[in-house]
């Protein structure tokens, strides 16, 4: 036996119990998926294809209906023509703001690619073009909301409030739905008539609850990642109150069409399949995230978060200190991975980042980040931010490859 898999069954041994929760959280939401499939009565004729306008789209129409059964909303989105987290959280915030009306964000700076979707520099097309102004307010020096700085920076013109549950490329903790309802009760209690919108990209299913649970008018993410479950080949939804999502609607196709429109002349069953497997995946990613932490631990590096600490997403950043050793790892990372895995990632200038990115994502889906990847910005204090992994051992394999390729790492210059 190698050292490195010595390591690996001393940190699987340490990992049992922190396994065992993120089981019950599956089941739990395994639970929920299929009452909701149930209730809608989810037969094959729902997986058909739809061509043209797609008026009374049976498959787009209950894929819809177990979105907001399974965040427990009056109201949900979910559609391929959407093309990622972006575009969703977009919709949301077009949808919902107003010229003269200002844009909160409660957890901070959001994460990189929502800058150009506010207009921190003026981008043509941007909320600031449209006369929508924005405002922020830092997380608290534990990581947590800082509810009374939110509150207090609230103010006439404030229309949306928007949270990030989880860490995107920030060395912070997420944010749990649990403790953004503090914070949702205040704000519904003096001012019903602001908006409650959560970027949920990584979040679902990694908690039995969802923001919507405690009252979030909008709750957004990628469908290649949580909630597709690995299987759905590009989308996103928003799940939210009908008042919510009448708007949003009218954003994503036109004022009067809403969500009554919208065909996809490819099969509905990946969302399906992938709707049902996602509380399954998100738990062989949650596997993946805190074995990497408990392996790095046992190396001497930094993780962040620990290995037993709770998540609220599934990303798992190690704080490597060096852009060799990031280099390296996402190698190692797409080595192991079940496509591509003969091609060598480089760091680039990807659109909608502020500094160059590495990224490792040897995906069936392009881009799939529930699939095992490996992002990291080209920038201090060289963290690498990994998540997803289809299979726990698939996983746990590309992960040593990751922890062997930092015992020979190159020299690159800073
Ligand atoms: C991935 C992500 C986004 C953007 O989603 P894309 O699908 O990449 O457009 C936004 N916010 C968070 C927290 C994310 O993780």
């Amino acid at each position: 036996m190698t050292d490195m898999e010595q390591l690996a069954r001393r940190a699987e041994e340490d990992c049992r119990e922190v396994f065992r929760r993120f089981e019950a959280v599956e089941a739990a939401c395994t639970g929920r998926v299929l009452d909701a499939f149930e209730s809608r009565r989810v037969e094959a004729r729902h997986f058909t294809p739809s061509n043209g306008y797609g008026y009374g789209d049976l498959g787009r129409d209950t894929l819809e209906a177990l979105a907001a059964d399974i965040f427990g909303t009056q109201a949900a989105i979910l559609r391929p023509q959407i093309s990622g987290g972006t575009h969703t959280l977009a919709l949301c915030l077009f949808g919902l703001l107003l010229p003269g009306e200002e844009l909160l964000s409660a957890t901070g700076k959001p994460y990189d690619t929502l800058t150009e979707v506010i207009g921190f520099k003026g981008e043509p097309g941007s909320l600031k073009e449209l006369g929508v102004s924005y405002r922020q307010a830092e997380l608290g020096p534990d990581g947590g909301l800082d509810i009374p700085a939110v509150l207090g920076s609230i103010s006439e013109k404030t229309r949306v409030i928007f949270l990030q549950r989880s860490r995107g490329y920030a060395l912070r903790d997420a944010v749990s739905p649990e403790s953004m309802a503090p914070l949702i009760r205040a704000v519904k209690e003096t001012r019903p008539d602001i908006y409650i919108v959560v970027d949920n990209c990584y979040g679902a299913f990694v908690s039995e609850d969802e923001p919507s649970f405690y009252g979030a008018d909008a709750v957004a993410g990628s469908l290649i990642k949580n909630l597709g479950g690995g299987l759905a080949p590009t989308g996103g939804y928003i799940a939210g109150s009908q008042e919510a999502i009448g708007r949003i609607a009218a954003r994503l196709t036109a004022p009067g069409l809403g969500l009554e429109v919208g065909s996809y002349e490819g099969s509905y069953r990946p969302f399906f399949q992938g709707l049902f497997m996602a509380p399954h995946t998100v738990c062989q990613a949650l596997k993946v995230a805190a074995f990497t932490a408990r392996m790095a631990e046992l190396l001497g590096l930094k993780a962040s978060p620990a290995f037993d600490a709770p998540r609220g997403d599934i990303i798992q950043a190690l704080i490597l200190g060096d852009p060799g050793k990031v280099i390296a790892y996402c190698r190692g990372i797409q080595s192991g991975s079940p496509v591509d895995a003969h091609l060598s990632p480089e760091p680039w200038d990807m659109p909608g980042y502020q500094d160059q990115v590495i990224m490792a994502a040897g995906a069936f889906v392009q881009g799939a980040s529930i699939e095992l990847s490996c992002d990291a910005p080209m920038r201090e204090p060289y963290a690498v931010y990994q998540q997803g992994g289809l299979t726990w051992l698939s996983g746990r394999r590309a992960v040593l490859r990751a922890f062997s390729a930092l015992k020979d790492w190159p020299e690159v210059a800073e």
